[in-house]
């Protein structure tokens, strides 16, 4: 560009720069800035790291004339070139200045390769070209690379509209001499990373003097966004189409060809030949005006499907649209991330102090913090969100329950014919010993031996199947505490590990006393009575039942296999009715002595024993934190700031 066209723009006065471009700035209202703004400064905080920001994304095959477009709406001359000349993501800030004596101003914002931050004021529209190339020299290496990072431009002019637009690299087929041979993927990556949000709109560049179902570009649309809900077209170059090809543009311009919800526009840029006649941007959009005036085929189309001021005015109303409508989600998601940032960052806490005794502290701080949570677990006190595995009472309490219906599941059961022959078998070898009919106690008490002790090896799955629960919390709860302390971690699972296995022991051991107990027959009150008498008077409906259906005629004579059957029936019913009293006091006693042992006795323990050695001075040596937990602090910290920002922003909303 040389002197003359930037001339021409820099001094003509106001009113005549208004009149230039008259259409670009004066549809607007002072409405739109606000929304524009915000979704600026959300963006320059870097929210989009977080949440979906609505942008404008520009996409096109390689010279389609998406820079061709850009210049036009913007006013400014960008990089232009063959091959990739888009080396990184351009973000396009452009604020209508309606002041009573507009200037025209530009800031130019990046970070380089080396993490360096650069901001560059340029007063001229001609200064931007070589200062977007240096930019994006910088940022990538040697002079064929991309880079994901944003650049940010922002111009200010009377003759912009109040949009923002985001230059994506073109499409490229194949990788040119000195490109790295995956560039093709790369940019495809980076165009991914933006047109996937759903809170994007596509603008897809279009030549018209192609078949526009093969270009890349409106393919990777429709890839993204599959129904045309969020993509508009631009179609250039109106004027290099083939005599006789213009109805099926405007069939496409028409929406007929590929239907996209928001609709083709049609432009016409400076092509090559008006460029090289210095052109100005200006004159452009006269020539372009001119043009579909009097062209016997576009002249027809409507205002709304021609030109670049028109385009200028649909994508700023598509966008605050789109900004408005997602306003509050955006405070929902804002303030959810925020929760979630600063509950992270309270675990990490904050840096270590340099003396030993402040690493103490730390320590015990740390230790306390760990048993009281564990403490809350284990009573079921969750006043934190959790995922139902921390839940370590509720967890424990399921086991029980399931023990509980294993161990009754063990009764006795008349259609149980083994048993009811190993009584027999009983009952013939002590005969002899005794009389018939009489309950032979050594005998039952061996058979209630027998049954009542089907119910330990569930107690001991039980235990098995807490003690795996418990271990698992707390593993979490060692890592999510002592994570941040690779020295001291090991120290702390050790000991933790250790009280767990040694309270299991002491469980088991109670256990088996426990059914040693079971083993000694006994039942205080008359529960037992109780028991057989309902069982009882349940056999003798159940014989009288049978009885009837049997023949009346028929004297009813007792053989000695009878008598023996209705022995052994009673022996059963007896020990039907001593388990039920045996199974109530063992389904409540083997849960309490684990849920004492395993969670009472085993917190206190680990209690006791953390806070020793936390203590202990010589640990606090050990207390160092992991270099990655320094950066994920500062990390969290950076991010819950932006939150904070972004939070008072859209609070203004
Ligand atoms: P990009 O690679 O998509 O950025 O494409 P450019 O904007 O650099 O355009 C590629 C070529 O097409 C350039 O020579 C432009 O001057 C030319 N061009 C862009 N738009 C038009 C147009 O509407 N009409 C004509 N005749 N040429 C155009
Ligand atoms: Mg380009």
């Amino acid at each position: 560009m040389d002197n003359e066209e930037f001339d021409s723009q820099e001094r003509s006065t106001p009113e005549a720069q208004r009149e230039t471009a008259p259409s670009l700035t004066q549809a607007f209202d002072d409405q739109v800035r606000p929304y524009i703004d915000l979704i600026d400064n959300l963006r320059a905080y870097g929210l989009d790291k977080d949440v979906g920001l609505p942008a404008v994304a520009v996409i096109g095959d390689q010279s389609s004339g998406k820079s061709s477009t850009l210049e036009a709406i913007s006013g400014i001359q960008l990089p232009r070139g063959s091959g990739i000349v888009t080396r990184c993501p351009l973000e396009l800030r452009m604020k209508c200045d309606r002041g009573e004596s507009p200037v025209w101003s530009s800031k130019l914002t990046y970070t380089d390769k080396h993490g360096e931050e650069h901001c560059k004021v340029m007063d001229h529209p001609e200064a931007v070209e070589g200062a977007v190339r240096e930019a994006q020299d910088a940022m990538t290496d040697g002079d064929a690379g991309i880079s994901s990072d944003l650049i940010t431009l922002e111009v200010t002019s009377s003759s912009v509209p109040d949009l923002t637009l985001i230059d994506l690299p073109g499409i490229a087929r194949v990788a040119v001499e000195g490109q790295p041979l995956d560039i093709g993927d790369q940019i495809k990556n980076l165009i991914h990373h933006y047109i996937t949000k759903q809170e994007t709109i596509i603008l897809v560049v279009i030549p018209s003097n192609v078949d526009i179902a093969t270009t890349e570009a409106l393919q990777l649309s429709q890839l993204y966004d599959k129904h045309g809900e969020r993509s508009l077209g631009v179609l250039t170059k109106p004027d290099l189409i083939d005599k006789g090809a213009e109805a099926q543009v405007l069939r496409a311009v028409n929406n007929q060809v590929i239907h996209l919800k928001k609709g083709y526009t049609m432009v016409k840029c400076r092509g090559q030949a008006a460029v090289d006649k210095k052109q100005t941007l200006q004159e452009a959009i006269q020539d372009e005006k001119d043009f579909f005036e009097y062209h016997d085929k576009f002249r027809d189309l409507s205002q709304e499907q021609r030109g670049i001021p028109s385009l200028a005015i649909k994508l700023t109303t598509e966008l605050v649209d789109q900004i408005k409508k997602i306003v509050p989600e955006l405070k929902k998601d804002v303030k959810m991330l925020l929760d979630e940032t600063r509950e992270k960052l309270r675990i990490l806490g904050e840096g270590l102090p340099e003396s030993k005794e402040g690493r103490q502290s730390v320590l015990l701080e740390t230790a306390t913090n760990f048993t009281s949570f564990l403490l809350m677990l284990a009573r079921g006190d969750y006043a934190t969100k959790m995922t139902p595995d921390m839940r370590l009472l509720t967890v424990i309490r399921k086991k029980f329950d399931t023990f509980g219906i294993q161990a009754k599941g063990q009764a006795p059961r008349d259609g149980d014919i083994s048993l009811i022959e190993d009584i027999k078998e009983q009952i013939q070898d002590y005969r002899g010993r005794e009389l018939p009919n009489f309950i032979m106690y050594p005998m039952f008490e061996a058979l209630v031996r027998d049954v009542v002790s089907k119910m330990k090896d569930p107690s001991i799955y039980c235990l098995k199947d807490v003690d795996k629960s418990i271990e698992k919390v707390l593993n979490k709860l060692c890592e999510k505490y002592f994570g941040r302390f690779p020295r001291i971690i090991g120290e702390v699972k050790t000991i933790v590990s250790e009280l767990r296995l040694s309270a299991k022991t002491t469980t088991e051991e109670e256990l088996h006393k426990q059914f040693e107990m079971e083993a000694l027959i006994y039942s205080q009150d008359n529960t037992y009575l109780q028991e057989i008498e309902a069982i009882q008077i349940k056999r003798a409906q159940l014989k009288a039942k049978q009885q009837k259906q049997m023949d009346y005629s028929m004297p009813v004579y007792e053989t000695p296999e009878k008598t023996e059957q209705t022995e052994a029936e009673h022996i059963l019913d007896a020990l039907k009715a001593y388990f039920k009293v045996a199974s109530r006091r063992v389904t409540d006693m083997a849960p309490m002595i684990i849920r004492y042992q395993m969670l009472e006795v085993l917190v206190k323990n680990i209690k006791t024993e953390l806070i020793k050695y936390g203590a202990n001075l010589e640990n606090a040596t050990n207390v160092e934190e992991d270099p990655y937990v320094r950066i994920e602090r500062a990390n969290l910290t950076e991010k819950k700031e932006r939150l904070v920002r972004a939070e008072m922003e859209l609070n203004k909303f």
